[in-house]
């Protein structure tokens, strides 16, 4: 075990923060008049959990000089290699922190479109963003380059460690750890994956369906020529959307394949598994052998109740779960990261609008609540059942309609996301393209991780906030608005040109202003 020793204090907003919703959690926060001998105060923020949501979150607060430890439950990186889609919201986080460049040559892109229930639509012409493509990358490569992303930053990750317990009072969380050792911090975050130990122990409900079906997912060899296999494939999915075997190196294959059932998630498939439900969908188990990994996956659908509970909050697979169609649950996390980051970083730098860490819930949990519901339609159209059959070659043909193809891939690749700021133009709320500006590019200007002003009537100044607010005047920017303030996630905060509504946004968005 290694741990720094930080001494400096941070400017703290941790005036005793009662959460009034803490109160129907029965246990949840004690008063330090308890008398309990706590750890020392080490950590501003304990991220439980190393996958792609916790490193994210690690670097974002790094960002700001938060004092973070992350607790990686295993030793080692994971080692199976599972290509996931980083989508396009996903690419321009990366952008807007200077990593795209570091992935690019990591993964392979492919077009934007066809992701919707697999319904093979080319994506349509002109989608708002700079970075328009689906980048195929194995997982275990994504989670490295974040952990290394927020190591170079600062954070400390510890692996080995398993979060086992916690108890929270006014003034932070005292962490427990499997083998008994403590460790205090001010918040608590919980990023530990699917069966979270932090949402169980904090007693929120996680309400939704469980499994209804099972798919088979591994990587092996094969007995037989290509052509063969994708004569077969080509056949068989035009029945069965969750089904396929993919070219993935020397005669090495992706193998997907529903199974028999629902089994335990604990324990693994065999390779016999694998050959008797390829016998039984395509006829031939195309000789499969020398399994790399085999896995299973479910469609067990849930959605965290509550991602706060006073000083622990949720992210990522630990606050909500869906079938992986579509591609989109490690995207939903980092995403998840990228809004939870800077708003508690402002929070532990003292700077923060009494209710701004309250808006993490409030803007992501719609969010993730319109994910399940699209994968839930999604699972729906794979179906083999004569009704959903149908209803996919409707929507096919719905495809065909500009606009119904760009809801869909919009939704998929959460560039649609709007977040509810109050009234005005259809910008506000949403997340800025990255547009050319006088410097280059603005997601160029973005890599801090602070607020942006970006002003084309060279008049207005972000004044007392500068410390957390840039400021860029160019008249030749590429928006069709006179200026905008720009969240750290790049979303949109404020539209307009008069001085006194800016200082309004600001205050709302980045606190009082520095004397
Ligand atoms: C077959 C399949 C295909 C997928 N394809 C895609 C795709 O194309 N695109 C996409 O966006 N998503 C995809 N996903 C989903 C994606 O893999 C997950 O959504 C993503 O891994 C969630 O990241 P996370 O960091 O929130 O959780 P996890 O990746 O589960 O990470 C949680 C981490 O917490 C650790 N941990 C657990 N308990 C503790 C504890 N008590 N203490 C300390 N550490 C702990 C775990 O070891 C783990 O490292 C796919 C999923 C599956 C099953």
């Amino acid at each position: 075990m290694h741990s720094q020793q930080v001494t400096a204090e941070p400017p703290s907003n941790d005036r005793v923060e009662r959460d009034s919703t803490v109160g129907d959690v029965p246990g949840v926060l004690r008063s330090p008049a308890s008398g309990a001998d706590h750890a020392p105060l080490v950590f501003d923020v304990i991220i439980a959990g190393c996958g792609p949501t916790g490193a994210m979150l690690a670097a974002e607060l790094r960002l700001h000089d938060v004092r973070v430890l992350v607790l990686e439950k295993e030793t080692e990186p994971k080692s199976f290699v599972r290509i996931v889609g980083l989508h396009i919201r996903s690419l321009e986080l990366m952008a807007m922190r200077g990593l795209l460049d570091r992935i690019l040559p990591h993964g392979r892109r492919r077009p934007a479109g066809g992701f919707f229930a697999a319904i093979p639509k080319p994506a349509p012409k002109g989608l708002d963003s700079a970075h328009a493509y689906l980048l195929g990358i194995p997982q275990p490569v994504i989670e490295h380059l974040l952990e290394e992303h927020a190591i170079e930053l600062g954070a400390q990750v510890r692996r080995g460690c398993s979060v086992a317990g916690f108890e929270q009072d006014d003034e932070g969380v005292t962490v427990e750890l499997s083998d008994g050792e403590q460790l205090r911090s001010r918040y608590l975050v919980g990023c530990d994956g699917a069966r979270s130990t932090v949402r169980k122990l904090l007693g929120v409900g996680f309400p939704g369906e469980p499994s209804r079906t099972d798919t088979l997912m591994g990587e092996m060899k094969a007995g037989v020529p290509q052509e063969e296999i994708a004569a077969t494939v080509t056949e068989v999915s035009k029945t069965h959307q969750r089904f396929w075997l993919r070219p993935f190196g020397e005669r090495v294959y992706s193998v997907v394949v529903p199974a028999a059932g629902v089994s335990d998630r604990a324990e693994p498939p065999t390779l016999n598994d694998f050959k008797q439900r390829l016998r039984a969908i395509a006829g031939t188990d195309f000789g499969v052998h020398s399994p790399r990994w085999l896995s299973r996956f479910g469609d067990a659908t849930r959605l965290a109740e509550r991602y706060r509970v006073g000083r622990v909050l949720l992210a990522g697979d630990a606050a909500h779960i869906h079938p992986p169609i579509g591609g989109q649950g490690l995207n939903l996390g980092v995403q998840d990261a990228f809004n939870l980051g800077w708003k508690l970083a402002a929070q532990i730098r003292g700077w923060a609008p009494e209710t701004l860490l309250d808006t993490y819930q409030a803007e992501r949990h719609p969010v993730a609540e319109d994910v399940l519901d699209n994968t839930r339609a999604q699972m729906e159209l794979t179906s083999t059942e004569p009704g959903p059959q149908a209803v996919r070659r409707l929507l096919t043909e719905l495809m065909d309609f500009d606009e119904v193809n760009r809801h869909l891939i919009e939704k998929i690749t959460a560039i649609g996301i709007r977040y509810d700021f109050g009234e005005g133009p259809d910008l506000l709320g949403r997340r800025l393209r990255d547009i050319d500006v006088k410097q280059g590019h603005l997601y160029g200007l973005l890599h801090r991780g602070r607020g942006l002003l970006l002003d084309r009537t060279e008049r207005l100044t972000v004044g007392g906030w500068s410390d957390r607010v840039d400021y860029l005047a160019d008249p030749t920017a590429v928006l069709d608005v006179p200026c905008v303030l720009l969240r750290p996630d790049g979303h949109v905060a404020w539209i307009g040109d008069d001085q006194r509504d800016l200082d309004d946004h600001l205050s709302r968005w980045f606190g009082k202003p520095a004397t």
